[in-house]
């Protein structure tokens, strides 16, 4: 395989842990990336690694997305349209939220859990990337007394598979870290899990990349994917009409990935799920680790002396513009649960898409109707997260290897389980 030249499109989280993992194995890479700096959601998002986590497929999700439906300001909206690729996603989607199907997704995101944070941690130290990356966990916050069962259950749920929680009191929280107000009612520990900054880690992995031979081209928009005349996958045409030619292609765009799939006869229907995040400069106790608050769906995530809030999910075309009032609601959410928000500057507002599948799992694999094809996407809420183990999965297929994880339980997210 090395010296065979594959073309990454996408230098998101997911194009560049692949890019990095290539590399490694002697493979001649290059990638291509439409933005003029690292912006997208690899870069915007939370921050948390929280590994074990769930897909959007939760038991319940579904009519819990139908109830919010209708109120613009709430944490999970689905703006009304009655495009017919929306209405068929929207019913795959409901149908995937049951017990079975989320026990079929755990036993495949644990065992890729494990195995990401080996990688990253690889990664980080090979390459020396300081991204304020810390394995302190994560912290499901609680706020109301009535959730804080719930809150427990989910947490044990994953001991099976080997992560460890912990319930901590309100009081026990306060003693350990004073930036939690005294209504908070306590909270889970995610203990196994880290907190990053996903735009030095982005950053810092583009350099890596660069210092190993791996030539990154920003500013590059591919038009198509272009096939041989025996339908098999050559490389990407660019917009200024140059074909940049790979014995293999890795189409790694994020949400932009269907579009550019289906200039190849292949479809991997996602939606996008617009998140925000807001960072606040001056607030006079940042909290030691992050986490997610559990009654607002507001993710936290100290990031040197600022603080990232971030979260609202909502499925509305790409390119719309961001509303107000749900990056406001970032704020409000916050304040319930941790002293001196309002006296925090806003430094930075930004907006940005997750590829969601309907199906709640990312899409990982060769296309098996078009050779010399792979794709790597769908990560909806875990693209940080398991990024790096993806671009293990993905250099092991391209390159011929064995994977660390039996097929049986990588099926959930091979592009073979897509309806054609
Ligand atoms: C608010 C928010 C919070 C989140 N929090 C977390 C978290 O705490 N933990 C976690 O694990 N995940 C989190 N996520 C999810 C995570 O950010 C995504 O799953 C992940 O970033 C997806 O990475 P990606 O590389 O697939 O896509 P992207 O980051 O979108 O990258 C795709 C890249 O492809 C490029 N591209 C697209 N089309 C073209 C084209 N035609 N030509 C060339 N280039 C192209 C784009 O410019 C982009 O750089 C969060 C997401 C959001 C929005």
């Amino acid at each position: 395989m090395a010296n065979q030249r594959t073309v990454v499109v996408g230098a998101g989280i997911i194009g560049l842990c692949s890019a990095y993992e290539l590399a490694l194995r002697g493979v001649d890479v290059i990638v291509l990336d439409q933005g003029a700096t690292f912006e997208s959601a690899s870069c915007g998002n939370a921050g948390l690694f929280s590994i074990g986590h769930y897909p959007l497929t939760k038991p319940g999700a579904s009519w819990r997305g139908l109830r919010w439906m209708f109120d613009s300001a709430s944490p999970l909206w689905i703006r009304p349209s009655f495009s017919p690729a929306l209405m068929h996603w929207l019913w795959t989607f409901h149908t995937h939220c049951n017990q079975a199907h989320m026990e079929r997704c755990m036993r495949t995101l644990c065992a890729m859990g494990w195995r990401t944070v080996q990688a990253l941690e690889a990664m980080l130290d090979s390459e020396s990337i300081d991204c304020l990356y810390r394995r302190s966990g994560w912290l499901d916050l609680i706020h109301d007394d009535a959730n804080l069962d719930a809150a427990a259950h989910e947490g044990r749920a994953l001991s099976p598979y080997g992560y460890r929680t912990d319930r901590i009191s309100g009081a026990e929280l306060r003693r350990r870290d004073g930036a939690y107000r005294d209504e908070v009612a306590g909270a889970i520990h995610y203990v196994d899990s880290g907190i990053i900054h996903p735009g030095q880690l982005v950053r810092g992995l583009a350099q890596a990349l660069v210092k190993r031979g791996v030539e990154i081209r920003t500013n590059t928009t591919v038009t198509s994917l272009t096939r041989d005349g025996g339908g098999r996958c050559v490389g990407a045409r660019l917009a200024s009409g140059e074909v940049v030619r790979g014995e293999t292609t890795l189409l790694a765009a994020g949400i932009w990935s269907d579009e550019l799939a289906s200039s190849a006869g292949v479809r991997v229907a996602m939606q996008p799920a617009r998140g925000y995040h807001v960072q606040l400069e001056g607030v006079p106790q940042l909290p030691i680790t992050g986490g997610v608050m559990r009654e607002t769906f507001v993710a936290y995530n100290p990031m040197g002396s600022q603080l990232r809030l971030a979260g609202t999910l909502e499925i509305a075309p790409v390119g719309r513009p961001w509303m107000r009032k749900r990056m406001n609601a970032l704020i409000t959410g916050a304040r319930r649960y941790l002293h001196g928000i309002a006296a925090g500057r806003v430094t930075q507002e930004w907006a940005g898409y997750r590829p969601c599948t309907a199906d709640g799992m990312p899409v990982i694999g060769p296309v098996r109707e078009t050779p010399g094809l792979y794709i790597a996407t769908g990560h909806a809420m875990m693209g940080l997260m398991l990024g790096p183990v993806t671009g293990r999965i993905v250099a092991a297929d391209i390159c011929g290897e064995p994977q660390s994880i039996d097929e049986e339980v990588l099926a959930s997210v091979r592009p073979g389980r897509l309806p054609r």
